[in-house]
């Protein structure tokens, strides 16, 4: 069997061994030590945001959040339906009711005036606004933010922005996670960059960030002796992972070259496909490309996109269907949602296609050859 193509697998650049030497070197084994503030400083400065706490992973960093945005048992928390998993399981942790919010075409992302729509319908019903927005962008296309942070506004709603797929994509030249009242990050394994396991939470209040690292180390009170007056949570990085970060973050605007550059190859490759299309960007809108993705049209290409899925693997390639979407997930069956079929449909008809900058020339080839034959071998254009 031929070595397998990864979906997106994690790419050193380097100076990330040198980093883990020096904690092995000064023994910082711990969820202490001074990569950690230098991990935390260098994604700030990145993003140009006041304040960040460095966390063991971007679930931990929502469910963070939602705390420190006094999110309790019985709230409801709107959330983008079409995401993955760690974006609205944190709202249950809380005891907090999910209302899952579906997507627009334009970025996949939660509709705006829908979350409008969705905002009004909760304070009918249950006679409460919603007590906080988790906005997602995913695939590291923007959401239509600024629409979002309008309705959010004017209904004095929080948002936490859910930047997990998105460092590095900018909306009128501002990084995604800086919007909201708090933005979230995620380096596990196959994200854009990746300190194995890990997250961040960033805000422009000080207080928020000051207690998010009090949450994630156990909340201890300040006396010599283990004091408590708040349920705490080890959710704090280590300073090894950190170590790791730091080096990542000096490659961080190469791989958002790299991946830019894989969607441009697949899009000249497979555009003219009948039935094959792509997420462009609109005017304003700058994704990282994370995850290059295409919707196929049964009718007009002769295949499906689980066809094409199936023919990668057959050749030991990975790739995956879009993520499907909370409100229709078993595990929510009995949560309010707000769908137009958007994200359904995007589901039915999509298809994330390999995108590791450390894939080779030679396998791109294999996979677009992969994809064309497709198309050759099928009779119904013959
Ligand atoms: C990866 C991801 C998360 C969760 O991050 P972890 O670090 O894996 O906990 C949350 N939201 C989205 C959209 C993600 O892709």
């Amino acid at each position: 069997m031929k070595e397998k193509i990864w979906l997106s697998s994690p790419h050193m650049g380097g100076a990330e061994v040198r980093y883990v030497q020096e904690a092995f070197d000064t023994n910082w084994i711990s969820p202490v030590g001074p990569h950690i503030a230098a991990f935390e400083e260098a994604l700030a400065n990145y993003n140009d945001i006041s304040h960040c706490a460095a966390l063991s992973s971007g679930t931990a960093a929502i469910h963070l959040a939602l705390i420190i945005l006094g999110v309790k048992a019985g709230d409801e928390v709107i959330c983008s339906s079409f995401t993955f998993s760690g974006s609205c399981n944190p709202i249950a942790y809380q005891g907090a009711v999910p209302v899952f919010v579906d997507s627009e075409r334009l970025t996949w992302n939660l509709d705006p005036v829908l979350l409008e729509e969705a905002i009004l319908d909760r304070q009918k019903k249950t006679g409460r606004k919603p007590k906080a927005i988790i906005a997602v962008h995913l695939y590291g296309m923007p959401a239509q933010i600024e629409a979002i942070m309008d309705v959010a506004r004017r209904h004095e709603i929080p948002v936490i922005e859910d930047a997990a797929e998105a460092l590095g994509s900018t909306y009128q030249g501002k990084k995604l996670g800086t919007f909201g009242d708090m933005g979230i990050y995620s380096f596990n394994g196959n994200k854009i960059i990746t300190t194995s396991g890990g997250g961040a939470l960033v805000a422009r209040n000080a207080a928020w960030i000051q207690q998010a690292k009090f949450l994630s180390t156990q909340a201890r009170d300040p006396a010599p002796h283990y004091e408590h007056s708040h349920i705490g949570f080890n959710y704090r990085l280590s300073n090894v992972c950190a170590g790791i970060g730091r080096g990542q973050m000096e490659i961080l605007d190469t791989r958002v070259g790299q991946k830019r550059k894989i969607y441009n190859m697949y899009r000249k490759a497979l555009e003219n496909i009948p039935g094959i299309g792509f997420l462009p960007e609109p005017a304003g809108y700058f994704s990282n490309r994370w995850l290059t993705t295409i919707l196929v049209d049964e009718q007009q290409a002769g295949f499906s996109a689980e066809t094409i899925r199936l023919a990668l693997e057959a050749k030991n390639i990975e790739s995956r269907p879009l993520w499907k979407p909370m409100h229709v997930q078993p595990v929510f069956k009995n949560v309010p949602s707000y769908s137009t079929g958007v994200s359904e449909e995007l589901f039915r008809a999509g298809l994330c296609l390999p995108s590791g900058t450390n894939t080779t020339e030679d396998q791109y080839l294999q996979i677009m050859e992969t994809i064309l034959k497709l198309q050759v071998t099928n009779p119904a254009l013959s």
